[in-house]
């Protein structure tokens, strides 16, 4: 086989489709196709019945002997679509090795890896060739369902398969075939219009502006009017606004225009997601001495044209920023672009100004609550090489930029970076592979590195770079943690907000400052946490907290299917106050309204917030100080800077520590911290307070202390000895079906093929259990977990399991398997 990026000799094709088949599929190319087709251009092809946009990854002009592919049974491409192809060579790349990574499909991920909308189905269209409409002439009255036909196609330009199937029911395939055979219609194939599509603009231009020469005939007054507008708005401006502002109507331009007065065009226009209007002032400061000593490695680095990572760690309020946008200066000035991914959420208007004020037109942001359209013309600009700096979310990792050489990836712990549906990769771990195919540097940012991340440059795999101070030597603010234990035993009774906190909220408010709640996310599993000593209920086996089931009454292990019923007492202090966590606080804020029926309370959740600009809007408001307090999940605590909030209050901390996760402690110090880098942003000094049953707990003391390499080293302890990333590799398998039996059923099926293919018993596989969602939408879930301490066992074990499971004829479309799974539910 002879890999060739174009050639007009190819005659066969590899293929990509988006169907869930872990493997690509060979197809021939005619010579015409043959000379417009390259990699990673998108074609229409036959399969089974249907035609399907794909993607071309390999051209080659021979079939290798040995391959069991019968050329004369290959079936023939049926268009290109794109004669200057849509993912560059390196893109396809970068998606087999994320496919293959993650064992998902190649088809799905170079999908995922587009502006959305420009992958969708072929469909085959029809239209009246020139000798079907002599075929009609003569005839007056359509009398057959052929004559009806054609008679609809001659009245329009082109009409699809299935409209036509709509309108003549099934004979219609069978008379547009006998009709393509006498060459009366041709059949072609068009991506539906919904799309994106470019976006156009009609313009008037003047062409002479000097007066009247001889021959012309004198204007009128209305003719007039229309050169004069032109003239005051500098010569050219779009139609529309020349019919308004000129108030005439078409005819006299057009007059003018055949006059040679002006010309009409139709130029393509950009969105732009930005917009130029208030653009911030470029700040000029000089680096502190941590910035510069982090901006020079990596700038060196950037030099050598080699891959290299670094963990840059600094605390919030460190200018991490500040050195990704002068990193990405120095890669431009080499005349390499550079790639930037940042959270869902952190992407605000700010920052992308501060990037646009920086770098002008240089820089495209690929961001998911743009509009399709809006990301259309931002990958564009990319894909043409007119912006060498993207800026996005997720899957802005496959933006097709060329020359790389410095991915950056900002909070790099953050989970929105996983996609959680398939394809499932991780943007951070392929951003570092990308930068390894491209032979660039890249930065992994954050304040609370991820535990791999900072393991990874404890060893040296990661080169590792420290902000230790916040600019201005602001300190960060102070932590306190209240006992709800005492709480509970003064009052009685189960009480949401302490006395402490409700205390604290009522004096920054009559100071005039603003405050911030944290509510975890409602608890959609329940689990038994003692009111006395604060101890979680856990599986002997897993350490992780069990999940109370309430129709079965027991506490179950969703990890090893370890189960017990509900203790009447706490099994660590035989205290009988026992507290079945994880419901109820949606009601939260209703209450705090109560309290303060005078403070301007706003909520920002995923329920409440559905759109971009709600989310604005009421950021705006607050930062504004038209409200008083921001209550909210998670999503209040990543990157806004309010300085005017002093005090921050985390109500239900225990939540995020009871969830059934291996890594809830670290999620739970994840969180304390970025809140804490919350308050006190400005000058004055800022609180927060925690509200915990459990104080003891390392990730609180350790987020109380701002201490990330004290809770690193118990957390790290906790992972070896329970066999945990990153000792361990880890792959999740989740089996669904609408019927319990069936679920159970195939996940033991699955259980005893990997097991039959673990042989060399170095894989640990539990379950099946029930998962920690164990019914959605209807279906019953259950859960396999795997363990390997060698990454390439885990691999081998799974592809012989998981192929012997197919063959035995498991519907593998209800079983997704998932590698370094990040949330086990
Ligand atoms: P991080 O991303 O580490 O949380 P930022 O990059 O947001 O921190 O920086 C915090 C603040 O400090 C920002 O307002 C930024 O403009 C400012 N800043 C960054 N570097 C400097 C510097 N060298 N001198 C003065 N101010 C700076
Ligand atoms: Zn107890
Ligand atoms: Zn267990």
């Amino acid at each position: 086989m002879i890999d060739l990026a174009t050639n007009a000799n190819a005659r066969y094709a590899d293929i990509a489709l988006p169907v869930p088949l872990r493997q690509s599929f060979t197809y021939r190319l005619g010579p015409t196709l043959a000379s417009r087709a390259s990699i990673g251009s998108r074609v229409i092809v036959p399969f089974g019945k249907r035609l399907l946009t794909g993607y071309v990854l390999d051209l080659f002009d021979s079939i290798r002997s040995e391959s069991d592919v019968d050329p004369s049974k290959l079936k023939p491409v049926r268009e290109v679509l794109d004669d200057e192809p849509l993912l560059t060579k390196e893109i396809v790349e970068l998606a087999k090795w994320t496919a293959d990574y993650y064992l998902s499909f190649i088809g799905e991920v170079l999908r995922a890896s587009l502006p959305a909308g420009l992958s969708r189905k072929g469909e085959e269209h029809f239209s009246i060739t020139a000798r079907g409409r002599d075929s009609l002439s003569g005839v007056l009255l359509p009398r057959y369902d052929r004559e009806h036909l054609l008679t609809l196609l001659e009245q329009r330009e082109s009409v699809s398969a299935k409209e036509l199937a709509k309108t003549f029911g099934p004979s219609a395939s069978k008379i547009l075939r006998a009709l393509s055979n006498e060459q009366l219609v041709s059949a072609t194939h068009l991506v539906p219009g919904s799309g994106p599509q470019p976006k156009r603009r009609k313009i008037v231009r003047l062409l002479k502006e000097n007066g009247q020469t001889s021959n012309d005939k004198p204007l009128t007054d209305v003719q007039a009017r229309v050169l004069e507008t032109l003239l005051n708005a500098g010569g050219e401006m779009g139609y529309v606004e020349l019919l308004e502002r000129a108030d005439v109507g078409a005819s006299p331009i057009n007059t003018l225009a055949k006059r040679g007065r002006l010309e009409v065009t139709i130029d393509e226009v950009l969105r732009d997601p930005i917009g130029d209007n208030d653009l911030p002032t470029l700040n000029d400061f000089v680096l502190t001495i941590e910035q510069q000593n982090a901006l020079n490695a990596i700038g060196n680095s950037i030099d050598q044209d080699e891959y290299k990572a670094f963990l840059l760690h600094g605390v919030t309020g460190s200018g991490k920023t500040e050195v990704y946008i002068r990193a990405m200066q120095m890669a431009l000035d080499r005349g390499q672009s550079s790639l930037m991914l940042v959270p869902e959420i952190a992407l605000t208007p700010m920052f992308s100004r501060r990037l646009r004020a920086v770098f002008g037109s240089d820089v495209a942001i690929l961001h998911s609550s743009l509009s399709a359209g809006e990301r259309f013309d931002e990958w564009r600009r990319i894909r043409r090489g007119d912006a060498r700096i993207a800026i996005g979310t997720r899957s802005a990792v496959f933006a097709p930029l060329k020359d790389l050489g410095l991915v950056v990836v900002d909070e790099e712990h953050d989970a929105s970076y996983r996609q959680h549906e398939s394809p499932f990769y991780h943007a951070r771990d392929v951003a570092v592979m990308r930068a390894n195919l491209a032979n660039a540097t890249v930065v992994l940012g954050s304040a609370t590195p991820a535990l791999e991340t900072f393991y990874n440059a404890k060893r040296g795999k990661y080169e590792y770079l420290r902000l230790a101070r916040r600019i201005g030597e602001r300190s960060l603010a102070t932590a306190e943690l209240i006992d709800m234990r005492q709480v509970f035993k003064k009052s009685g009774k189960d009480i949401a907000f302490s006395p402490q906190l409700l205390k604290a909220i009522d004096e920054t408010w009559s100071n005039g400052e603003q405050s911030m709640i944290l509510l975890n996310r409602r608890g959609f599993s329940q689990f038994v946490l003692c009111r006395t000593c604060g101890e979680t209920i856990k599986c002997v086996n897993c350490d992780i907290t069990l999940t109370y089931h309430k129709r079965e009454r027991k506490l179950v292990c969703h990890y090893c299917n370890y189960q017990i019923d509900p203790p009447n007492r706490c099994p660590v202090c035989t205290s009988e106050y026992l507290y079945f966590v994880g419901q109820g606080t949606e009601k939260l804020e209703d209450e705090l309204r109560r309290h303060f029926p005078r403070l301007r309370i706003a909520r920002i959740d995923r329920d409440t917030i559905t759109k971009r600009r709600d989310m604005e809007r009421i950021l705006t408001d607050f930062s504004r100080g038209d409200l008083d307090m921001l209550v909210g999940t998670q999503m209040i605590a990543k990157g806004h800077d309010f300085p005017n909030v002093t005090l921050v209050g985390v109500v239900s901390v225990d939540l995020g520590l009871g969830l059934p996760d291996f890594r809830s402690a670290e999620r739970t110090f994840q969180l304390l911290t970025q809140v804490s880098g919350r308050a006190g942003r400005g000058e004055r000094a800022g609180r927060v307070l925690i509200q915990t049953y459990y104080p003891e707990h390392y990730a609180l003391r350790h987020a109380r202390e701002q201490d990330y390499e004290a809770f690193y080293q118990e957390e790290i302890r906790y992972r070896e000895k329970m066999g945990y990333p990153p000792f361990f590799a880890l792959a999740s398998i989740l089996v669904r079906h609408s019927d319990l039996s069936v679920a159970t059923d195939n996940a033991r099926k699955i259980r005893r093929t990997l097991d039959s293919a673990n042989a060399s018993n170095i894989c640990r596989i539990l379950g099946p259990a029930p998962a920690s969602l164990s019914r959605l939408k209807g279906e019953h879930r259950l859960q396999i977990l795997i363990k390997s301490p060698n990454r390439k066992v885990l691999r081998e074990m799974l592809d012989l399991g998981l192929s012997s499971a197919e063959k035995a004829g498991t519907d593998m479309r209800l079983v997704h398997t998932e590698i370094d799974p990040i949330n086990l539910m």
